[in-house]
């Protein structure tokens, strides 16, 4: 089933959280507040430094901080910073940021990587910002416009006070990119004299009329690639890890780590931190043992990918679950490949896919799947290339068995999802990843990939010297 939409428009003041919060805690569903994630990447500006002036730069920040939102809170690379978010410094700042298209760019495609994955697992999301109605989700089964007296507007915010509310509103209505306007088809409810029980009685009442005859509307061709129809709730279904589960991943991952330096004799360097956040692994794949090897690279669990047919066995299947393996259905693999693969990443883990595809053998990397950058663009996460050398001899193509040897795995700088390629975002279509956005990532990765897989060999020659 798709999920119903609710998307939720208006003023400051004017009581869009408190409604969503409202109806997602009647109905269990999940809501994003998208005004929390401008705050936050307003606080990123004023914590780097970065003026209005600096458009670029801030975008390429905004990739890197790992904005994560849920609900009424926000962390950045990790950390909770929602306590920051409603200061006079951000409450000063925020809509001249706001009002960069970078910024919109960057946050928009979070946005709907968000909607995107909570569709896939709830009957119906909650969406509340300015633009929703208009780009962020242009065909939402329910839109509603909330207005309400100036006066008791800035009431309800006294720590901003009436006048720099009544600031941010003006810019946010004037400026040129997704201003704060009722959507067509939105639903005006005026709050000012109400209180939210009465509204949320109201609004349930819109949902039960719409939910009862679903609106055939673009987004339901848009999101055929990740909402599966008649998708049964399965053991398989992408969750977070429970503790248990990590602590599993933990032990075997000392026992590979340690054949992985003692029987196929790795060694590592990392050119570049690893993000803190969720990210694609990418590595060249020249042997069996390649999936072994790059568990070495960090202690976090990565998740993999595997033919669903070995996940049918009892207990093996349940085994890999546990660690974090992601089944993969080979008839329905592409549809299934990304859903299953953007909801894995918006559980913040890393996410391990071999862009050769398939083992490879020889010196060039080249013709490499589009699949790796295609998914860190839709989710916004950074992919981290990464080369191997050695293993092709430690356990060749058809051999029996991999035999001890000597192995160097690099990983190089995280290469980050670019911005500059437009979504259309003024046609308001749901649609996130621009072909040429694609090519481009895939190209660097190509490269870098191939530089890497050089400096491996390399660095594994100088040491069998
Ligand atoms: O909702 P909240 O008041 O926290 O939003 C803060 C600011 O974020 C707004 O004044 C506006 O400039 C910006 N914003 C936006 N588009 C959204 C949500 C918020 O431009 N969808």
């Amino acid at each position: 089933m798709l999920a119903f939409v609710i998307a939720i428009d208006g003023e400051a003041g004017s009581g869009k959280s408190t409604l969503a919060r409202a109806i997602s805690q009647d109905l269990n569903w999940p809501y994003l507040s998208t005004g929390l994630m401008y705050r936050a990447a307003a606080l990123v500006a004023l914590q780097n430094g970065l003026g209005p002036e600096h458009a670029a730069g801030l975008a390429e920040r905004i990739s890197k901080s790992a904005i994560v939102a849920e609900g009424d809170s926000i962390t950045l690379s990790g950390v909770d910073v929602t306590s920051e978010l409603r200061s006079a410094e951000v409450n000063g700042a925020v809509s001249h940021f706001a009002a960069l298209p970078e910024v919109r760019e960057s946050l928009l495609g979070l946005q709907r990587v968000w909607v995107d994955a909570k569709s896939v697992i709830s009957d119906g999301v909650v969406v509340e910002g300015r633009d929703i109605g208009t780009v962020v989700c242009p065909s939402a089964q329910l839109k509603l416009y909330l207005t309400a007296d100036a006066k008791v507007r800035g009431e309800r915010r006294p720590e901003e006070g009436t006048s720099s509310l009544l600031a941010r509103d003006v810019r946010d209505s004037e400026r040129e990119l997704s201003p704060l306007v009722a959507a067509e088809d939105a639903v005006v409810l005026d709050t000012t004299n109400r209180d939210v029980s009465e509204l949320l009685a109201e609004v349930r009442a819109m949902i039960d009329e719409r939910m009862g005859t679903p609106v055939a509307t673009e987004s339901t061709s848009e999101k055929v690639e990740v909402a599966v129809p008649d998708a049964k709730p399965t053991r398989y279904e992408i969750r977070e890890a429970k503790r248990w589960e990590l602590f599993m991943y933990s032990v075997v991952r000392t026992v590979v780590a340690l054949i992985n330096r003692t029987y196929f004799g790795l060694r590592l360097k990392k050119e570049a931190d690893l993000p803190t956040g969720p990210f694609v692994l990418a590595p060249i794949h020249r042997s069996n043992i390649d999936t072994m090897i790059v568990a070495s690279i960090t202690r976090r669990r990565l998740r993999y990918m595997g033919k669903e047919a070995v996940f049918k066995f009892p207990l093996l299947g349940d085994f890999l679950v546990a660690l974090g393996g992601i089944p993969l259905n080979r008839d329905s693999a592409d549809r299934d490949a990304v859903r299953r693969s953007v909801e894995a990443l918006q559980t913040g883990e890393p996410l391990v896919i071999f862009p050769e595809g398939q083992r490879r053998s020889g010196d060039l990397v080249k013709d490499l799947h589009e699949g790796a950058a295609y998914l860190a663009l839709r989710a916004g996460v950074p992919v981290v290339p990464v080369g191997i050398a050695g293993t092709e001899r430690i356990w060749r193509k058809g051999g029996k068995f991999p035999i001890p040897g000597r192995s160097f795995m690099i990983s190089g700088p995280p290469i980050y999802p670019k911005q500059s390629t437009r979504q259309s975002s003024s046609s308001g279509r749901a649609k996130a990843v621009p072909r040429r956005a694609v090519s481009e990532m895939t190209a660097e990765l190509n490269a870098e990939l191939q530089r890497l897989y050089e400096l491996a060999t390399e660095e594994l020659k100088n040491r069998t010297k």
